[in-house]
């Protein structure tokens, strides 16, 4: 007996009805070629061990020295934070504001809400307030710019390399990383199945 359900194509506005789809497999619309429903292979424990790799990378870069610059005997450190700061004593405050959103607050909250949606999910749990937190996700999602951020750093590693000798920090390792992470967790989330998880009655 396999449940039929009814998707819209992205590509083309086709209505097809589509049968449930057994692990690792992929519906295409028959008209134009488009995807219309894929099953990743244990979608929501694969996202969730890399939301969690993910907290522990989010906590190193903010935690530890991004890069310290040495020039004439002087040694500064910095953090993401501190680079945030420093924009808005320079009444940067528009791209200081930016920074803060797309490098810190919008990954953090794409990381917990993977969280807090998937870990009651995975154990079969549905917790009031998913439907609003996995919408939310959805737009976060689109606003975490870790890796314009981290190209505009190493531009700047460049141009700043004749004048001061430049270290690289534990951070900035864990950021580079966090950012496949992150592209991991987007791409093995299976959001038909978080639907269809948090409509069906526990
Ligand atoms: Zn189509």
């Amino acid at each position: 007996m396999s449940a039929r359900k009814l998707i819209l194509c992205h590509d083309c506005d086709l209505l097809n009805r589509v049968a449930e789809l057994p692990s690792g497999a992929s519906a295409l619309c028959p008209r134009c070629g488009g995807l219309l429903d894929r099953r990743v292979p244990n979608s929501i424990d694969r996202t969730l061990a890399l939301t969690l790799a993910g907290l522990v990378l989010f906590l190193v870069a903010n935690a530890f020295p991004f890069l310290a610059m040495k020039m004439q005997g002087q040694v500064t450190d910095t953090t993401l934070a501190s680079g945030v700061r420093a924009l808005y004593a320079h009444d940067e405050r528009f791209v200081g504001s930016l920074v803060l959103f797309t490098t810190i607050v919008a990954p953090l909250l794409q990381l917990l809400l993977l969280l807090s949606v998937l870990a009651p999910l995975r154990f079969g749990r549905r917790v009031p307030g998913m439907i609003p937190m996995f919408r939310l996700l959805r737009r976060v999602e689109s606003w975490s710019m870790m890796e314009v951020f981290l190209i505009g750093i190493l531009v700047s590693l460049v141009k700043l390399a004749d004048m001061a000798q430049i270290v690289p920090g534990i951070a900035i390792w864990s950021f580079a990383l966090l950012i496949p992470v992150l592209v991991a967790a987007k791409a093995s989330l299976d959001p038909h199945l978080v639907w269809e998880r948090i409509g069906r009655r526990a």
